[in-house]
Formats: C-alpha cells, structure tokens, sequence
C-alpha cells in the first residue's frame, strides 16, 4: 500500500510521470530492473550488501531503464526508490517469466550465484566485503523457447584467496568445485551454456528413446535454434556441438546423483572435456 501512494503521490506531483507511468511501463520497469540485479549490484561499493538493494542506480542502468520504459531520469530515480525493495526482494519477477530477451538492446548477463567469496578462510569474506573484480567474456545460452542467444558470462575473483568465481562452479588451484544443487543454466563448453530443461530433454531423448549425442545435436540445431543469427562481430556461432551435449549430460547426471547426498561435484579445471569427468563418473 506505501508503494501505490507513493507512486501516486508522483503521479500528482510529476508531469512527466503522468504522461508515461503506464502499468505496462511499469511492469516493464520492475522486470527489466529484475533481471539487471545482477549488473546493478557490481558498481556498488565492496561494503554495500547484496542482500540490501541499493539506493542509487548505476548512471548506464538509470539511462538504459528510462529509455526501454519510455520513462525520464527522474521519473526512473523516483520509481527505482520506491519500488527497489519489492524488486529487490522478490523472486516473482525472474527474468524467464518476465522477459522475452529479444526485447534487450544488449545481451544478458550470466554472474556467479552469489557476489561474496564463500571460502571461509578468506579475510575478504570474515570482513563481509563483496567481489568487485569482474572479467567479462563472450559466449551462447542455447535456450529451450527462444534458441540461442549471445550472453555475457561474468567471473568474479576473489584477489584475497585467489578463488575465481563461475557461474556454475569457483575454481581454484586447478579445481573446478560446483555449487551445490542443479543450476538453470548450465555450462556445457568454454563459451557455451544451456538451460537446465534443455540438458533434460538430451537426456531424456537419450534414456527412453535411444536416441545418439549426435541426433540430440541435430535435433536442437534444427527444430529448436528457431533460425537464430548471432550479432554482427560476435565471437561465438550459435551451431551446437556434440561435445557440448555430451558435456551436458555428464554434468547434469553427476549434479543430480551427488546433490542428494549433498557432496559437491569437483573437477580439473584444466585439459581436454573429454577427460575432465572421468574420474567423478568412474567415483
Ligand atoms: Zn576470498
């Protein structure tokens, strides 16, 4: 209720807002603003909590927000303080129920599970302090609705305990160590990810009806990459490979048989695929 008077006090009190402040744009508003947490968190200070949503928007994401709402700068601030901690603090908005990415001008972006380092031996992580070395790269999701599409896949390091956090695991002195639990995405080869129910479908093609890495390929290059085109200049194609379905699914089945016993799947984090699993499928 404090929200709605809020807003409607900046409806009374804003000539801008009562021209633009739809409930379509501001829909639009809390799940773009939902699906950029991520992005928003990173400018913030070391000390600020990731669990607290900030009270300042980053000036690219302010820009980017009034832009795609249709809303001015300070309409945007204005409904950035009022709805921040609804935003924040609500898991309603995921970015897939929300959003067809298509509607970005700019690919998403794939960070780490948490911005703190979890070792717990870290002085970065006993004084509370968040990661805010980022390394940016290149790289594909192969979605299940939407085909492939370019992201942005984000590491964070730690330069403490010289932990480099992955979206789908840390790696540190040669080790991939997976978070626990199965991840929504999941990444499949060095630049390339998939989505969870994608990796479900391989496997279940493969367990009932027999069917080869090699026709799981094909079948997603053809029915379901819906004849996506990656972006002038971006470094990646969008045609799958065997190697990341064969990935997929040892990562997957190895997630799913460790997660309940609650162990944590840890790897090499260096050689060949084909190698890296090995010993975890043979354990
Ligand atoms: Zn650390």
């Amino acid at each position: 209720m404090a929200e709605l008077e809020q807003l409607l006090e900046l409806l009374r009190t804003n000539a801008d807002a009562l021209n633009t402040l739809t409930l379509s744009n501001l829909f639009c508003f809390v799940s773009y603003a939902s699906c950029l947490k991520d992005d928003i968190l990173l400018p913030q200070p070391s000390p600020v909590s990731p669990s607290t949503a900030p009270d300042l928007l980053p000036a690219s994401i302010q820009k980017f927000l009034a832009s795609a709402c249709g809303f001015s700068e300070a309409t945007t601030e204005r409904c950035w303080s009022i709805l921040k901690d609804t935003i924040w603090n609500s898991a309603d908005f995921a970015p897939e129920a929300c959003i067809q990415y298509q509607l970005f001008t700019v690919p998403r972006s794939i960070y780490p599970l948490q911005h703190h380092c979890i070792n717990p031996n870290c002085q970065r992580t006993q004084k509370g302090l968040a990661l805010k070395k980022a390394e940016q790269r290149q790289a594909v999701l192969y979605m299940l609705d939407s085909g492939p599409i370019p992201v942005w896949s984000v590491h964070l390091y730690c330069e403490k305990c010289k932990v480099n956090y992955h979206s789908n695991f840390h790696v540190h002195q040669g080790k991939r160590v997976y978070y626990g639990g199965i991840p929504d995405v999941i990444q499949v080869g060095e630049h390339q990810f998939v989505e969870h129910k994608v990796v479900e479908l391989w496997v279940t093609l493969m367990v009932v009806s027999w069917t080869s890495a090699t026709n799981c390929t094909r079948f997603y290059n053809t029915a379901l990459s819906c004849n996506q085109q990656p972006p002038p200049g971006w470094q990646f194609g969008f045609t799958l490979d065997l190697d990341h379905v064969w990935n997929g699914f040892a990562i997957l089945c190895l997630l799913e048989d460790l997660s309940p016993q609650n162990e944590t799947l840890s790897v090499p984090h260096t050689g060949l695929d084909q190698d890296r699993y090995k010993t975890a499928m043979q354990s």
